[in-house]
């Protein structure tokens, strides 16, 4: 019996129309697997399956999403998230990865991202809370001034002033989101091309069940951005809401609507 499987023509032509005939024939399809979406358990026998082929520069890894999480798609990664990828795909097979402290970014500026389903509009929103560990300055001009919000606003996110309103889409930023963890958000490339990290996590980051399960239903991540020492640490979903609505009052809050990498 086929598998039901989908592979879009470009995962096709990545992996040769060989390989994709003996995934469709069933040959190497996994069968029982962890949606590389949302994380929770698909089979490949009883419903209908998406291959996500990750592509670095050298190497590639093909996954498995529900088709109604993800479709069938490749998805380009740098080596580093891809073997990020990987290693967190390898270590989930043998025990559940360990919690993570908060990632770093680049090594100009130490980001904090928090991740939390917040209500926006009476529903359960998957959001992102980027803050950095202190001000950043505008590259080339030192001194106290912080200009993280208003590099951002020049990027296209906007000021949120009412969390009741999920901020607008921003073309071409994505989050990429690979074996159910958190790697990377992603934005345009100066000049075109394939799209380069914004931020990227040293290791991949842990994301809740409901954050993923949230995702699978808007198919839409909401980036909060706010300036630093405005929102903390929030251990507690309804206190990072609380956080993010005092820094909308206060005008220290930026946002854009982005989807997740490849779709
Ligand atoms: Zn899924």
């Amino acid at each position: 019996m086929p598998r039901m499987l989908d592979v879009s023509d470009d995962v096709r032509a990545e992996i040769g129309d060989e390989e994709a005939d003996r995934l469709l024939a069933g040959e190497n399809a996994p069968g029982s697997y962890d949606c590389t979406s949302c994380r929770t358990p698909g089979n490949t026998d009883q419903e209908r399956t998406s291959t996500v082929l990750f592509v670095g520069q050298e190497t590639a890894v093909l996954a498995f999403a529900h088709a109604t999480c993800v479709p069938s798609q490749v998805v380009p990664v740098s080596e580093d998230q891809l073997r990020g990828a990987v290693r967190s795909i390898t270590a989930e097979e043998v025990a559940p990865p360990a919690p993570e402290p908060p990632p770093a970014a680049d090594t100009q500026a130490v980001l904090g991202v928090t991740s939390g389903v917040v209500l926006v509009g009476g529903e359960a929103r998957p959001a992102l809370v980027i803050e950095p560990t202190e001000p950043i300055a505008r590259p080339g001009i030192g001194g106290p001034g912080d200009d993280f919000l208003p590099l951002l606003t020049e990027q296209g996110f906007l000021p949120v002033y009412d969390l009741g309103r999920p901020p607008a889409p921003i073309p071409g930023w994505s989050v990429l989101l690979a074996a159910g963890q958190l790697h990377a958000v992603l934005m345009p490339a100066p000049g075109g091309g394939a799209p380069v990290a914004w931020w990227q996590a040293h290791h991949p980051m842990p994301v809740s069940d409901g954050w993923r399960s949230a995702v699978g239903r808007s198919q839409q991540v909401l980036l909060y951005a706010a300036s630093a020492g405005t929102i903390g640490t929030q251990p507690r979903e309804d206190q990072l809401r609380t956080a993010l609505d005092r820094a909308a009052a206060r005008g220290a809050l930026v946002g854009a609507a982005m989807p997740l990498a490849g779709t």
